[in-house]
């Protein structure tokens, strides 16, 4: 049984494909956006995350401890008077986790909801995805950024009913400097997306000045032809979790607010009114 490792599940998502969902976050990510608002899904494995308000820096979380579940974190997840500290990247197997899943069953079906796999990106824990998966008799939903091997890609829409791929930034070089990694992989995985007939939603994240200028959008339109289009206005609370996982937001976003979006550069897409979450 393969183990992974989980850092939220959502319930009653409405968001993350159709109907009411429930949607689970996996650890882990090999890209590093610089807009990046899940940064308590980056790491691979397990952590913690310290909420910052109400701390009263008296130190009690950082006293070596017992407790089986807080080895290897460096924090007492048991010790804080203010409840701030949880574990994040809990170990889950396969086979608890559908359980968990399934009890919602009877409302997947009656709204024609189901389970949607989001992260972090969850194709870098492929091989429990994969078992999840196949212990699921529901509509399934990933969301993935599209940065993996053609044999994990197409595995995974083998193996799913939707593919959300996100695609951020259509030249190489810009997608380098503000994702860390190279796009040719992703746009490759689009391709095969396209051609595979699979149901699918391509996702563009608007990040003011760097992914919603005229240029990116018109290149990622022609790149994406005729798949439908969800176009997710910028999350101006994307900074506010990294002190809580020991991050920084350093990246300064010249503004806050999108650029004017011109819609019709793409032959199907949808402006979403909330923010990426
Ligand atoms: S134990 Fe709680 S209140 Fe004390 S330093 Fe740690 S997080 Fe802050
Ligand atoms: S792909 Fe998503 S989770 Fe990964 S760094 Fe980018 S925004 Fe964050």
């Amino acid at each position: 049984m393969k183990t992974g490792h989980i850092f939220d599940i959502k319930e009653f998502s409405v968001n993350d494909g159709p109907g009411i969902r429930t949607t689970v976050f996996l650890r882990g990510c090999p890209l590093r956006c610089v807009w990046c608002h899940n940064p308590e899904g980056l790491e691979p494995g397990r952590g913690v995350l310290i909420r910052q308000r109400g701390c009263l820096q008296c130190g009690r979380c950082r006293i070596p401890c017992n407790h089986s579940d807080c080895q290897g974190l460096e924090r007492c997840l048991h010790a804080c008077p203010m409840g701030l500290v949880e574990e994040l990247g809990r170990v889950w197997d396969a086979e608890s986790l559908a359980k968990r899943l399934l009890r919602d069953a009877d409302l997947f079906e009656s709204s024609g909801g189901g389970v949607t796999l989001s992260g972090g990106e969850p194709l870098l824990q492929h091989e429990f995805v994969f078992e999840l998966l196949g212990l699921l008799p529901v509509h399934k939903a990933v969301e993935t950024c599209g940065y993996t091997s053609a044999d994990v890609f197409l595995k995974m829409m083998e193996m799913v009913d939707l593919v959300m791929l996100d695609i951020k930034l259509a030249d190489p070089g810009a997608h380098r400097r503000y994702t860390g990694v190279d796009n040719t992989p992703i746009l490759e995985n689009l391709r095969r997306l396209k051609a595979s007939g699979k149901p699918h939603l391509i996702r563009v994240p608007l990040i003011p000045d760097i992914t919603d200028t005229p240029e990116n959008l018109s290149a990622i339109a022609a790149l994406v032809g005729d798949s439908p289009v969800e176009l997710l206005p910028y999350n101006r609370m994307a900074g506010a979790k990294y002190p809580s996982v020991g991050k920084q937001f350093t990246h300064l976003i010249s503004k806050q607010e999108n650029n004017p979006i011109d819609t019709a550069m793409f032959q199907n897409a949808t402006l979403r009114r909330d923010a990426h979450s």
